[in-house]
């Protein structure tokens, strides 16, 4: 059977914003059409309470809230790995599974053993090195053998592969746990086509999670994974481990606030109106500014192209082919929202069209169902103009302008595709 996954998030209790209750996952994960949840934050003391009190093993490896429940949830958590790098420490974010309540415990204790401080939803694992980092993932993962270790949201700054202490390849970080390893999470600011630049990804599976903070219709669910499998721990990661991924659904990259190269207006050096965007093939080939002579903030474009070269290829967007079938997608309620002019996605108006259209058929759907039957499914329910948008949305037809670059965000913008392989602006 085909089963949506959200396997990444986060309780109350990883630091941030945002709260997590069953209440809302067990209210809003139908809408969504998502199968099963990552618990988020398992080996925190008082989430861990929660989780152990108010969920029961449904089917093998799965908990439930009620018998009656549609949404199963997963033992997950986020744990952040820090490691000398060269002369540089670096922080990588990683998901971890647990097929059991027992093997959370033994994976407690080990974090225990090694002094790790369990006051944050996301424990901080401190290795010397990545000989370190490979000798306790392997601990861990001899807990039991179907624990499985994620590299999370791989492109961004605390991710693996991100900008930040940089490393040409997983075992620069990881050492020998790499072949523990068989799937890594793309994260926002990455997706399939993206990944396949990166040519050790290519024996990966790509998983797409939400890592949400909160159960709200535009966090929990914004991205996923659809996987062939029986409703069981072992059959689901089993299935992702052999690459038995249906498609995910991804946030666009270029909404990424770090997604193409340059330098924002208004930083040390130029002015209120001076930027410079570049995607990889118009970047100096100095790497410097051209207003302001340092650096160039590197986007994840760039670095999965320099991934590309330290790995012995050339490869680039156009000349790369996605292992995974994947779409682009916007939370529903942003369509909506952007639809009918509403800065909040929380707005009673938004709320009542999501409902109208999610009686007839959830969002995940929504994304893979054919065009003429979301035409013919949504006819009459709500507006064409909204019809039209989601449509538009599907074909892949909206942007971000500009692309993210250097922390700052673009707009949302239906109707046009944008084209981030040939940006060079520099404006003074
Ligand atoms: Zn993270
Ligand atoms: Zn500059």
């Amino acid at each position: 059977m085909h089963l949506n996954l959200d396997l990444h998030s986060h309780s109350g209790y990883a630091g941030g914003v945002g709260n997590t209750s069953f209440d809302a996952i067990e209210r809003n994960m139908p809408l969504k059409g998502i199968d099963i949840v990552g618990t988020g934050d398992c080996l925190h003391p008082i989430w861990y309470d929660m989780l152990r009190s108010t969920l029961h093993e449904s089917s093998t490896g799965l908990f439930s809230v009620t018998d009656d429940s549609t949404i199963s949830y997963m033992l997950q958590t986020e744990i952040i790995i820090t490691a000398d790098i060269g002369d540089r420490r670096k922080g990588v974010h990683n998901v971890i599974l647990f097929p059991t309540f027992e093997s959370v415990d033994a994976t407690r204790s080990l974090l225990e053993k090694w002094g790790v401080k369990n006051t944050v939803g996301r424990p901080f694992l401190c290795c010397e090195g990545p000989d370190d980092v490979a000798r306790k993932l392997s601990a861990i993962h001899g807990v039991d053998d179907m624990i499985e270790i994620v590299p999370a949201h791989v492109m961004t700054p605390e991710g693996v592969f991100g900008s930040k202490a940089p490393v040409d390849s997983l075992c620069d970080f990881y050492s020998d746990a790499t072949d523990l390893m068989s799937m890594v999470e793309t994260g926002l600011s990455a997706d399939p086509l993206i990944l396949a630049m990166v040519p050790e990804l290519d024996r990966m599976t790509l998983i797409s999670n939400s890592d949400a903070h909160s159960p709200a219709l535009h966090r929990m669910g914004r991205e996923f994974t659809t996987v062939d499998a029986r409703r069981s721990y072992e059959s689901i990661i089993t299935g992702l481990r052999r690459g038995h991924v249906v498609h995910t659904a991804e946030f666009n990259p270029s909404e990424g606030r770090y997604f193409l190269t340059g330098h924002r207006a208004g930083r040390k050096g130029h002015t209120q109106g001076e930027y410079c965007i570049f995607s990889p093939r118009h970047t100096p080939p100095d790497g410097k500014c051209p207003i302001c002579g340092k650096s160039l903030t590197v986007g994840v474009l760039e670095r999965a192209a320099h991934l590309s070269r330290a790995q012995g290829e050339e490869r680039t967007l156009d000349s790369v082919r996605p292992s995974t079938q994947f779409v682009h997608m916007v939370p529903l309620v942003e369509i909506i929202a952007h639809n009918r002019g509403i800065s909040s996605v929380s707005s009673k108006k938004v709320l009542s069209a999501y409902h109208e259209v999610t009686s007839i058929c959830n969002e995940c759907d929504l994304w893979f169902e054919s065009e003429s039957a979301v035409r013919k499914m949504l006819a009459g329910i709500v507006t064409d103009s909204l019809i039209d948008d989601i449509i538009q949305v599907k074909r892949g037809n909206f942007t971000f302008t500009p692309a993210g670059y250097d922390g700052e965000y673009g707009a949302l913008t239906i109707g046009v595709q944008g084209d981030v392989e040939d940006v060079s602006i520099v404006h003074r």
